[in-house]
């Protein structure tokens, strides 16, 4: 599942079947970096569908449930910034 991280948010947010929310830390992620591959291949291709297979492209993934998040543009390019 892809997600968009909303403004100052910084745990995920995605609730479990009984309606408790997960709070796992979100990590950068690189879906198509070499080193980094994502093991999960429906995953793969709901992010592949949305975008360019970019090695460079960063989202947030949490740590817990797997939940991929969109970054917003500002955040997108202060990480892309730094790295
Ligand atoms: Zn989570």
């Amino acid at each position: 599942m892809i997600k968009d991280l909303l403004p100052r948010q910084v745990v995920c947010t995605e609730k479990d079947p009984k309606g408790k929310s997960c709070h796992g830390g979100l990590k950068r992620y690189h879906p198509f970096a070499s080193y980094y591959n994502e093991p999960d291949p429906v995953l793969l291709g709901e992010i592949k569908q949305e975008f360019p297979e970019d090695e460079k492209l960063i989202l947030l993934k949490c740590e817990t449930c797997q939940t991929v998040y969109r970054l917003p543009e500002v955040l997108k390019e202060k990480f892309q910034q730094v790295g």
